[in-house]
């Protein structure tokens, strides 16, 4: 089964092929990343624009890299949620007008189900499964009793994981987005600066990133007011340090009391290299028998070959749309 995905939820533009939800044929991703970085985020009329004149190349671009025509295609899938309304349209309207002038089913697609699917291109997820999605909106815990089920045990009280990497970058001048940057100055300094972890005491699953964040401020402002310099990779390997203590401290807990086959680690956040490295750590030492399965670097940012892989098991399901289908920028799994 051919699926063709579309992506256009933020600030990616994305079409691919993807078959039986794990062959990747092709993926075509627009960034628009230098049109938003001046602005230190992304601006949505801007957004809209740039989705609407690429939406057509990364299309012809996904069936020339497969070497596909129309033809070779059983299913259209698209995001409609959740993102930012005028940017999930574009690719919206694409999938309806290219469903409906091939006459073929449109699977309607989650965005965060995508993120979560596309650990299929790493290895089959086994079920019941365990994923800890971090990306720019969203930081949770997700129970997957079987394939295509979601269930939220725990997700954050105020900023994302990657929003928090994003305005500390900010503080530190960095260009948005700056998980990326950090991750590589992280690597280069020294954990030498103790920042609380977030959420560390409650006995619960949710997370809490606006603490540290305020921290990370508060000893920039401190060292300046003092006149002392400060060495940015180090706060960039203290600050990383902390997102990922914290991140590992729930997944630890909800590893404990779910016992799961799997384990994912996916969302844009999931690139980082310390926070693969930890989970890698925990659970080799404290989770042996429970398959570890993080999305491939190159998936884990916004990419249409994960929609393909979220469709096809919505295709599966019998889960389709017809052409009043809308968006739903506030799209979420069911909290549990
Ligand atoms: P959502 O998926 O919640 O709707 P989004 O699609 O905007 O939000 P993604 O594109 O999945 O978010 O992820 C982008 C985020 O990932 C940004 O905040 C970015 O800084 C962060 N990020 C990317 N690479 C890394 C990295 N190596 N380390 C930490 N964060 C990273
Ligand atoms: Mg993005
Ligand atoms: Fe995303």
């Amino acid at each position: 089964t051919n699926i063709l995905a579309f992506e256009s939820s933020a600030d990616e533009t994305s079409a691919a092929i993807v078959q039986d939800g794990n062959k990747v044929l092709s993926n075509s991703v627009a960034t628009q990343i230098n049109s938003h970085k001046r602005f230190g985020g992304i601006v949505p009329e801007v957004a809209s624009r740039h989705h609407i004149e690429w939406i057509t190349r990364v299309l012809d671009d996904a069936l020339d890299q497969a070497k596909m025509t129309m033809d070779d295609i059983d299913a259209v899938a698209v995001t409609y949620g959740p993102g930012l309304v005028g940017s999930l349209l574009v690719g919206l309207m694409s999938a309806k007008t290219v469903a409906m002038v091939h006459d073929l089913p449109l699977i309607p697609v989650n965005h965060l189900a995508g993120h979560i699917a596309a650990a299929n291109f790493n290895q089959p997820i086994q079920y019941p499964a365990l994923a800890l999605m971090v990306s720019g909106g969203h930081t949770e815990l997700v129970l997957m009793p079987k394939e295509n089920q979601f269930e939220v045990l725990g997700e954050t009280r105020d900023d994302a994981a990657g929003e928090s990497f994003d305005k500390v970058g900010r503080l530190l001048g960095l260009n948005y987005p700056a998980g990326k940057t950090i991750d590589e100055m992280a690597h280069r300094g020294q954990t030498n600066i103790k920042f609380p972890t977030a959420m560390a005491r409650e006995d619960n699953l949710d997370f809490s990133f606006s603490g540290l964040k305020s921290a990370v401020i508060n000893h920039v402002h401190h060292a300046e007011q003092v006149g002392e310099s400060i060495n940015q990779d180090d706060l960039a390997a203290s600050f990383q340090k902390a997102v990922v203590d914290a991140l590992i401290g729930r997944t630890k807990k909800a590893l404990a009391a779910y016992p799961v086959k799997s384990f994912v680690l996916a969302g844009g956040v999931a690139a980082n290299m310390g926070l693969r490295e930890a989970l890698d750590d925990l659970l080799s030492k404290s989770f042996p028998k429970v398959t570890y399965i993080p999305v491939p670097r190159e998936y884990t940012g916004d990419n249409a070959a994960m929609i393909g892989a979220a469709g096809y098991w919505n295709y599966k399901d019998g889960i389709f749309a017809d052409l009043s289908l809308n968006t739903d920028p506030g799209l979420d799994f069911d909290l549990i």
